[in-house]
């Protein structure tokens, strides 16, 4: 028995690559405005991917229950150059979730991930899929070339969190990487195989390994709306990558109670000192009350993180299904449901 998974006959050449296509997943929470447009801009990139290296490619739309119209503006994209699959979640669990729902219905070898707001641009795709099949790298990530347009603080918060989260690791995340990235057919695969249902993507696909390369870009706007990551949203996201990606706070929370019990020592030590050299009373009132409130305070600070990984421990062993599906829809392209339809029946 082997405790470790094999994806070897995952490996692709150039020409096996083209051959076994490339999933594109986008993840939908109201997107019904920019909607067509994307698709759009899918159908054109999926006529130069075949074009170029006669790559078959399908889009998993993945619609984490929008409360618009994203569903039904979804049903109506035709399939032209590229197959379609509308994955429905039965309400709104998350772009995580969202994301693990595209991978699991992604029928093609590769698997790309893009947002459906426009930021991620479909032109910047042709460069990923060129570093995969002509470069044959694993995992191609994008990152943010630059943070100069947000403000001071965020940054330094983004530094502090990845900081933190790095802290003693052996695979580093990289800072400002994000979730548009093209994983190859083995690297998706090993992708499938993790097990956890607290998922912080952007460090589960570095920490499988294989070859990684990060190109820089800058995001384009949003093309409507506004973002649903908002501070506290952020924040969670980061609790949730910590706890599940380090141990780090809880070696900060032994580091810091060494400290604090040192310092008393100490602190013990020097008034021991003064009561033998001088003879006097070293008034204690203020001294103990400072002792007291820090000690009291950090006490606290530590049961709460030990609780996010109870909590953590807690929801993997519930073991919930990360996401329903209430609604499965696909279209094919003509072309291809000639070719592939025996593939098919195999994977279903
Ligand atoms: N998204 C999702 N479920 C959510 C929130 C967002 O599927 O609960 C999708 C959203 O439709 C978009 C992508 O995740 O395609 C990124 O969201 P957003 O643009 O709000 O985040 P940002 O780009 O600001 O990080
Ligand atoms: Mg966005």
């Amino acid at each position: 028995m082997t405790l470790g998974s094999d994806v070897s006959r995952l490996t692709t050449t150039p020409a096996g690559a083209a051959a076994q296509g490339l999933s594109i997943v986008v993840p939908l929470y109201n997107e019904a405005a920019g909607l067509a447009v994307l698709h759009e801009r899918l159908t054109g990139l999926g006529r130069t991917l075949k074009a170029r290296y006669g790559l078959a490619s399908e889009v998993v739309y993945v619609d984490d229950g929008s409360a618009d119209d994203t569903l039904a503006v979804a049903r109506t994209l035709a399939a032209d150059a590229l197959d379609i699959q509308i994955v429905s979640l039965s309400r709104n669990f998350g772009k995580e979730a969202a994301l693990m729902a595209g991978l699991d219905h992604a029928r093609r070898g590769a698997v790309l991930f893009m947002d459906g707001d426009g930021q991620h641009p479909p032109s910047m795709v042709e460069k990923l899929v060129s570093h995969w099949i002509d470069d044959g790298y694993d995992v191609v990530y994008t990152a943010k070339a630059h943070r100069d347009n947000e403000p001071f603080l965020r940054r330094q918060a983004v530094h502090g969190f990845y900081a933190l989260i790095n802290w003693g690791a052996r695979q580093k995340i990289p800072e400002d990487a994000g979730d548009f990235r093209l994983l190859s057919p083995r690297a998706a695969n090993a992708l499938r195989q993790l097990p956890e249902r607290n998922r912080f993507f952007k460090g589960l696909s570095n920490w499988i390994g294989f070859r990684q390369l990060r190109v820089d870009y800058e995001p384009a706007p949003r093309a409507h709306g506004v973002t649903t990551f908002s501070p506290s949203r952020l924040i969670g996201l980061s609790i949730e990558g910590l706890t599940s990606f380090s141990v780090a706070p809880l070696r900060f929370a032994s580091m810091l109670g060494v400290l604090l019990a040192l310092t008393a020592f100490i602190f013990g030590l020097t008034i021991l000192w003064e009561v033998l050299t001088t003879g006097k009373q070293v008034p204690g009132y203020p001294s103990l009350m400072i002792g007291l409130m820090t000690i009291g305070g950090v006490q606290l600070i530590m049961i709460g993180i030990v609780g996010e990984y109870i909590g953590k421990i807690l929801s993997e062993l519930k073991g919930r299904p990360i996401y329903f599906i209430a609604e499965h829809s696909e279209k094919r392209t003509d072309h291809d449901t000639a070719t592939n339809a025996p593939e098919r029946t195999a994977a279903e």
